[in-house]
């Protein structure tokens, strides 16, 4: 396919947001710590700058799920590839997204955290949201930017593996 990028946000406009983003955790977790789990490979760009930004204690941690790739696929196609390595029982865990689109892995990762993991508390935050897509209602408790419904790459998020390490938001667009 050929195609061009075009530019959505740019890099200033995000390390603000994610500046933002730092002090609404910070504010809302005063007094404890933080177990951020980025969802592989997409939330790493954002974790890794999100978390310099939080000044009170965070703990690192990772985990793997299979995307679908099509709107036809149901959420129960939704795998878990790598799962976290450490104990999250009775922990505040804030899972951390690139992107949530229909919200199906979103769900269903919150759902396995929920009946599994015994965590104390568990939110969400995501770098990007694509608000027309959802096609299930889940709660997403930090959200940096809302995006069209377009392809996005950048800051994490790849076009068949490539883009991710694009210091801001870009759209492909076919030609
Ligand atoms: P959801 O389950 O919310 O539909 O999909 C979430 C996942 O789909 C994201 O973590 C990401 O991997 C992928 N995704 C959804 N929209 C986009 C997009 O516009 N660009 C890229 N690169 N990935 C996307």
């Amino acid at each position: 396919m050929n195609y061009r990028i075009e530019n959505l946000i740019d890099k200033e406009a995000v390390e603000k947001r994610i500046k933002e983003l730092a002090r609404e955790i910070e504010k809302d977790y005063a007094g404890e710590e933080v177990y951020c789990v980025g969802l592989l490979k997409g939330s790493v760009i954002f974790l890794s700058d999100l978390v310099k930004e939080i000044n009170i204690p965070v703990i690192i941690d990772f985990m793997s799920v299979s995307s679908y790739g099509s709107e036809t696929v149901s959420s129960g196609d939704v795998k878990i590839l790598k799962d976290t390595d450490l104990d999250l029982r009775g922990k505040h865990v804030l899972i951390v997204e690139d992107i949530i689109d229909t919200g199906l892995t979103l769900e269903y990762v919150i759902k396995y955290f929920k009946e599994g993991k015994g965590v104390k508390s568990l939110r969400t935050c995501t770098l990007l949201n694509k608000p027309e897509r959802r096609k299930v209602d889940v709660k997403v408790d930090y959200i940096g930017f809302d995006v069209p419904d377009k392809f996005v790459i950048g800051y994490g998020l790849d076009y068949d593996q490539k883009y991710r390490n694009l210091p801001y938001i870009a759209v492909v667009i076919p030609e």
